[in-house]
């Protein structure tokens, strides 16, 4: 059997916490424990958010704590190209579409349906999208593509899981109720996700797959956050025709007042601690993570 391949995938747009210590260090951890590699992506499609200062700091606090990945790291915005080649493929096959409305638009158009009865949520909380991309007839779409509007391109869910059929996922962590071993995917919880966008050409839950798959991943560790999006990855890698890794979801640290640790938490910045005197084992101490043996 081939060693098994890892990946810690940060988001450059803010400094490292000791909920990204916790992910690194437990990723390096199993690698080492099974003879695996560990391998490094920086998920930085979102230039509005994503900052090269950023992408410096998690190098150095990533050895810092101690951390070796394999040397060629993977920036996903240096592959675009790629990412927008798959989007053409779902969209020859019909199952996505542009969606003009704006954030505002999409809010409103939910208070007003809520005001009626609740509107359903995803699983992070957000509505479902409402809108009318998806009725629109093609003349309507080329007319709005020609005036320039921007779009978002969204996942025709229900054409994909028709198309897809019932999926599951291997999971090795659990989910937030317990979820663990086979684990039913649910993509319908997600409506029509956005999959592209006319300023990106992709989005987390495309990327993600096309990535984890060329990297020849094989085991996902990371936040029980990104849990239920296994769903959606699930449903794109089989669409794609990609493989699926193995899932290990973990628990989040917490602050003392119960929140998730955030980029702007400044106590739990791995900076702040190194600034503080704090050395790698004591973080280690911090997160209850033993030293590997
Ligand atoms: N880039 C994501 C984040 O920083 C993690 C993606 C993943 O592990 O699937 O939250």
């Amino acid at each position: 059997m081939p060693p098994p391949v890892f990946r810690f995938a940060p988001s450059p747009n803010g400094y490292l916490h000791l909920g990204h210590a916790y992910s690194a260090l437990l990723n390096a951890d199993l690698a080492r424990a099974s003879g695996g590699k560990l391998l490094l992506r920086i998920e930085d499609i979102d230039a509005t958010r994503c900052r090269p200062e950023y992408e410096a700091a998690i190098y150095e606090d990533l050895s810092w704590l101690g951390i070796a990945w394999e040397p060629e790291v993977r920036r996903q915005s240096d592959h675009l190209a790629l990412y927008r080649d798959a989007v053409d493929r779902l969209a020859a096959r019909g199952l996505v579409y542009p969606a003009f409305d704006s954030r505002a638009e999409i809010a409103r158009l939910v208070a007003a349906k809520d005001a009626t009865a609740p509107w359903p949520r995803d699983p992070d909380g957000a509505p479902l999208y409402p809108g009318f991309g998806k009725q629109l007839d093609a003349d309507e779409r080329a007319q709005l593509m020609q005036s320039g509007a921007p779009y978002a391109l969204r996942l025709d869910m229900d054409a994909a899981i028709a198309l897809a059929g019932d999926l599951a996922w291997h999971e090795r962590g659990h989910g937030p109720d317990g979820e663990t071993g086979t684990v039913a995917a649910r993509p319908e919880a997600w409506g029509d996700v956005v999959i592209a966008r006319k300023e990106t050409p992709t989005s987390y839950h495309l990327s993600v797959v096309i990535d984890d798959a060329l990297q020849g991943v094989t085991e996902v560790v990371r936040g029980a956050d990104l849990f239920w999006s296994t769903s959606v990855h699930r449903l794109l890698q089989t669409l794609l025709d990609l493989r699926a890794p193995v899932y290990r979801h973990h628990s989040l640290l917490r602050d003392a007042e119960g929140r998730k640790l955030s980029k702007s938490t400044g106590a739990t910045g791995l900076r702040e601690l190194r600034a503080a005197g704090v050395g790698p084992q004591e973080v280690r101490r911090m997160i209850g993570l033993a030293a590997p043996a």
